[in-house]
């Protein structure tokens, strides 16, 4: 069954049905080709339907310039990528599956119905219609001498023959969605070069908080604050308190700074400002105000509403002396340093750092030293932050790769 024919004209093959696999077989059969899809789960985009859980946030909408500059050191690279297939496209592409957007108040892009499954079920039925051969579990083991591909499935091993092969693998959160990273040694087996994955959009941890904090206010969220890393403009939003540190999208927004600090100097400071609206001499003065035989605690809450987990937090990263000083309570306030010792788990982040570089793909995302072997998706090495940046360069590498790989096939002999 999923043994191709040695006879067949041009054996196209896509392992991994996430989003990029998924747009790299559709930019395959868009050219006539017969296009089999590989994957190791028992079906196919759990991350994706995952990622709707919440509400799809497929792109943004905030201007080109903007949009790439998220890209960060790899906006080069993506540009090039989003050149095909921008949010624009984007947008068009899922109203041509019968499924209308919006776009929120952040600016970020969802589906109108903020789900995931819609799309999935759409899109399936279209590629399916066009002859796209989905098998789920089957899982990519790597090569045989021959070239082949090697793919285990629940009867056994195949040797699949291809003559073009994109690998859309995913990165290695959430493993138990099928992106596990244990691509990793069977390309570096074949020289390619690859970034280590490391976790991004991720949660961090402290050194320890005191168990008055963990047991009063673990899972609590911090709204209304602002975040900062030092020299970096802060940034409004909010964020969880954690029994280990913290989490949550402002603190994701900053995963990346974050995480290189602590890779290079064991630690990293984030800032929090507890009141980002009111500027620390109104605070100050606040804080001045007569409190009579009232605590600082009932003080805080009253003047400035300060209270709960703020209140808990500030607590915790302040000693006595500042405390009991107005000024330097105010100063305090407005950039409490939090000292992040380790990032959480690779597998708990929603996306992974590293992967694939570009420096060893050609511009069609194919392997330099693998002929015939595309890349595409999360397995390349970029990232960005949350906002629907993430799928939009998925997308836009597996088209990339799809219709890359195409032209490979199509190639003079
Ligand atoms: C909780 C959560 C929420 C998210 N929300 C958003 C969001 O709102 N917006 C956004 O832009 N992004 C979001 N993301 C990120 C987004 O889902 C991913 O970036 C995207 O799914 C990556 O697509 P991909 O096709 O590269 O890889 P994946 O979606 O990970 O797919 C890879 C596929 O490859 C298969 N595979 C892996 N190894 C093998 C093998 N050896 N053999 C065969 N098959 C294999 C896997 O089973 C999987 O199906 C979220 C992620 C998480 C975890």
């Amino acid at each position: 069954m999923s043994d191709l024919s040695p006879a067949s004209p041009s054996r196209a093959v896509v392992i991994g049905a996430g989003p990029a696999g998924l747009m790299a077989a559709e930019a395959l059969a868009q050219r006539g080709l017969a296009v089999e899809v590989y994957d190791a789960m028992p079906s196919v985009g759990r991350k994706f339907l995952l990622a709707g859980v919440g509400g799809m946030n497929i792109t943004h909408s905030e201007p080109y310039p903007q949009f790439v500059a998220r890209y960060a050191e790899r906006q080069g690279e993506v540009e090039g990528l989003l050149r095909d297939f921008d949010a624009t496209a984007l947008r068009q592409w899922i109203h041509g599956l019968g499924i209308d957007t919006f776009v929120g108040t952040s600016g970020r892009v969802f589906p109108t119905d903020m789900k995931a499954a819609p799309l999935l079920r759409a899109w399936l039925k279209r590629l399916r219609d066009s002859g796209v051969v989905i098998h789920t579990r089957h899982r990519w083991l790597g090569w045989n001498a021959d070239g082949s591909l090697r793919i285990a499935y629940p009867q056994g091993e195949l040797q699949v023959q291809a003559d073009a092969v994109v690998l859309a693998l995913g990165g290695a959160s959430w493993a138990r969605l099928g992106s596990d990273g244990a691509w990793q040694p069977l390309l570096q087996d074949r020289a390619v070069d690859i970034s280590p994955l490391r976790p991004s959009n991720c949660g961090f941890e402290v050194q320890g908080w005191s168990a008055l904090l963990k047991d009063k206010f673990a899972g609590a969220p911090l709204k209304n604050i602002a975040l900062s890393v030092p020299g970096q403009a802060p940034r409004k939003g909010e964020f969880i308190l954690t029994a280990q540190g913290l989490e949550g999208s402002l603190v994701y927004a900053w995963s990346a700074p974050l995480r290189e600090a602590i890779a290079r100097d064991g630690q990293a400071t984030l800032l929090l400002d507890l009141l980002p609206d009111k500027p620390v001499d109104k605070i100050a003065q606040a804080l001045a105000k007569p409190r009579g035989s009232r605590s600082m605690a009932k003080h805080l809450h009253s003047q400035l509403n300060i209270d709960g987990a703020k209140a808990g937090l500030l607590r915790e990263l302040t000693d006595q002396a500042t405390f009991a000083d107005a000024a330097a309570l105010a100063r305090a306030i407005k950039a409490l340093p939090i000292t992040l010792v380790r990032t959480r788990p690779l597998d708990e982040a929603i996306s992974s750092a590293g992967g694939v570089r570009f420096e060893g793909l050609d511009e069609g995302l194919m392997v330099k030293g693998l002929p015939g072997v595309f890349c595409a998706g999360e397995m390349l090495d970029w990232e960005a932050p949350t906002g629907g940046y993430l799928l939009t360069a998925c997308f836009a590498s597996g088209l990339r790769a799809g219709r890359a790989a195409a032209d490979w096939l199509a190639r003079p002999s």
